[in-house]
């Protein structure tokens, strides 16, 4: 027998999952599939996709390279845009779409001789989160000298927002206004909603979302129900049961004691796989259907579980990690941090994919 752990990667539920999210937008919708497709696979994810999203964003050139390389057609923003004016020439023979976010982007597409019409641009502007984009002032200057390239065939406006799944805040509505007070006399599409922005900020939907998080069906806002489905369910098996004495302690650091007789479930899944380390004793995780917890540290190759009152359950039982049973969310708040993080640290796992 193989080791059993695995990502199990549901097709339908990512093609769900767009519809879900192009529906409550109104509008076209890029599928972020940077990093990996946020460690569900990004070629896979993109091939389930095709014919049905609009288009597909991700980070940089080579992750565009690699879609088109396999065989992956119409629209690609590269997020980051071009870092060098090779890449500048690959990306326009490509048609690929890319942000301008610095004046060294504006500059490789100025001093380019590309052929007429064969650059898309994103310019990108910072509406309030002080990372990528220009500065509100230079807005209707970069955007002249992009318009005067004969390269770009058009410009698409877009920001990006920091704050967009604290639907308490007001943060978001005031990028929105400052975005649309600094663009309001300019042409083009509008791109403003990543997926914080579809589900909490009406407003927010323009021409093109750029939707990440919700199409793996990781709800950045849990709280609320949104028809979501999870995509990916990381799963594994008991290996091994061992009781635990009052007073042993188990694995790395010893930081959990048994108090009564325990019994301990040893789960091939570790650290080295996506799980995360710093997740503490207590975290849930479903076994065969039932909902158990962490104990103790969790190593580079396994962790252990609680099976004290689950005398059903032993070697070859079913684990789920996160998936439709445990929400990602409870793993990553639990561990300090968020669904993102713990899935595209997703690796050495073998990604099986249904709903082909
Ligand atoms: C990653 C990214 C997105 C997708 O964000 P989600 O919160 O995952 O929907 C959208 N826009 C930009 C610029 C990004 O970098």
């Amino acid at each position: 027998m193989t080791r059993p752990a695995q990502a199990l990667i549901d097709l339908n539920a990512l093609r769900h999952n767009y519809l879900v999210a192009r529906d409550l937008h109104g509008g076209r919708a890029l599928a972020v599939i940077k990093a990996n497709a946020y460690g569900h696979g990004a070629v896979r994810c993109a091939q389930a996709l095709q014919g049905i999203a609009d288009g597909f964003a991700v980070a940089f050139a080579a992750e565009a390279f690699e879609l088109r390389a396999a065989g992956i057609k119409g629209p690609i923003l590269i997020l980051e845009g071009c870092f060098d004016s090779q890449e500048l020439i690959e990306c326009a023979r490509l048609g690929i779409w890319m942000a301008v976010h610095q004046e060294s982007q504006l500059v490789a597409i100025e001093q380019t001789s590309l052929p007429a019409g064969s650059i898309h641009a994103w310019l990108k502007i910072d509406s309030g989160m002080n990372r990528a984009g220009f500065e509100l002032y230079e807005v209707t200057a970069m955007h002249a000298r992009l318009t005067a390239c004969i390269s770009v065939m058009d410009i698409t406006l877009m920001t990006h927002f920091a704050q967009s799944d604290e639907p308490e805040t007001h943060a978001t509505q005031k990028q929105i206004d400052v975005f649309d007070a600094a663009t309001g006399h300019l042409p083009g599409a509008r791109s403003l909603s990543n997926s914080g922005g579809i589900l909490a900020w009406p407003l927010s939907r323009r021409d093109w979302a750029r939707v990440g998080i919700m199409l793996y069906g990781a709800d950045p806002m849990p709280v609320q129900s949104h028809d979501l489905i999870p995509v990916m369910s990381l799963q594994s098996q008991v290996f091994a049961v061992k009781m635990l004495d009052p007073g042993e302690s188990l694995g790395y650091g010893a930081t959990f004691t048994a108090n009564v007789r325990m019994r301990i479930g040893l789960i091939a899944m570790g650290y080295a796989d996506g799980y995360p380390r710093c997740a503490p004793t207590g975290t849930p995780i479903a076994v065969d259907g039932v909902v158990t917890r962490t104990i103790g540290r969790v190593s580079m190759d396994m962790l252990t579980i609680d099976l004290t009152d689950f005398p059903q359950i032993g070697v070859g039982s079913k684990v789920e990690c996160w998936g439709q049973q445990i929400d990602v969310n409870m793993v990553a708040k639990l561990a300090g941090t968020i669904s993102y993080e713990l899935l595209c640290n997703v690796k050495r796992v073998q990604r099986v994919y249904v709903g082909d």
